[in-house]
């Protein structure tokens, strides 16, 4: 059941798995960014995590919007207005929508990724988290079949060889790109973390 409280689970799981891989996250960072991303992660899904505690949210429409102000708010840098603007993406189709099926969680993470390729005009293999993003939702489209807990699991197993393939890739937006060539043999920042949000999901959402 991928209801409001799964969707609760899916963020406390996503803290515990930034801050489990908070040093790491800024290690990467380091490599080809400015070495915040970690703190910055870390910093917004601890004030999420924190809204389960925060009352009752009268829909899972009202939660996400709510998650996806906080991340805004809280995250900062790049990525903050990224995993914000997924999250306010994703409310939409889920409007009305208080235990969606796993066809109706799949359009939710199609307009959710739609939200970061329009704030962020990535395209695949610019070496962002969009390459984590864009496999891990065609991965659970082609899994609709199979139900929410395999479409996850394949959502999350597609995002996670998306982050691996950034490692060989030229950065071509955000702060990465100013290195160029230097930024090939690096995994990217964002990706990593993407990986680990649906990582979380396959561990929680259904
Ligand atoms: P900043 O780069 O401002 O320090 P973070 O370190 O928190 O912000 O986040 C960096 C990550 O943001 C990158 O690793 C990349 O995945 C992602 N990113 C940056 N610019 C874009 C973009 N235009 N589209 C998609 N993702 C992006
Ligand atoms: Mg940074």
């Amino acid at each position: 059941m991928a209801d409001l409280a799964a969707f609760q689970a899916w963020m406390s799981a996503f803290a515990e798995e930034v801050s489990t891989h908070a040093e790491h996250l800024t290690d990467l960072d380091r490599a080809i960014g400015d070495g915040d991303h970690g703190s910055n992660m870390a910093r917004g899904v601890d004030k999420v995590a924190a809204l389960a505690d925060d009352g009752e949210y009268p829909s899972l429409n009202a939660y996400l919007k709510k998650v996806g102000m906080t991340l805004v708010s809280t995250v900062g840098g790049a990525s903050g207005p990224l995993y914000g603007t997924f999250f306010l993406r994703m409310a939409g189709p889920l409007a009305d929508v208080e235990d969606p099926g796993t066809e109706e969680l799949g359009h939710a993470l199609r307009a959710g990724v739609e939200g970061v390729v329009s704030r962020g005009k990535a395209e695949l293999e610019d070496k962002t988290m969009y390459d984590a993003w864009a496999p891990a939702v065609e991965a659970f489209e082609s899994s609709v079949d199979d139900g929410t807990q395999a479409a996850l699991e394949a959502a999350a197993a597609a995002a996670a060889r998306g982050r691996d393939s950034t490692e060989g890739l030229i950065a071509r937006k955000g702060r990465a790109s100013y290195l160029g060539e230097r930024s090939r043999g690096h995994i990217d920042p964002g990706a990593a973390s993407t990986a680990l949000l649906l990582q979380a999901a396959a561990r929680t959402l259904a």
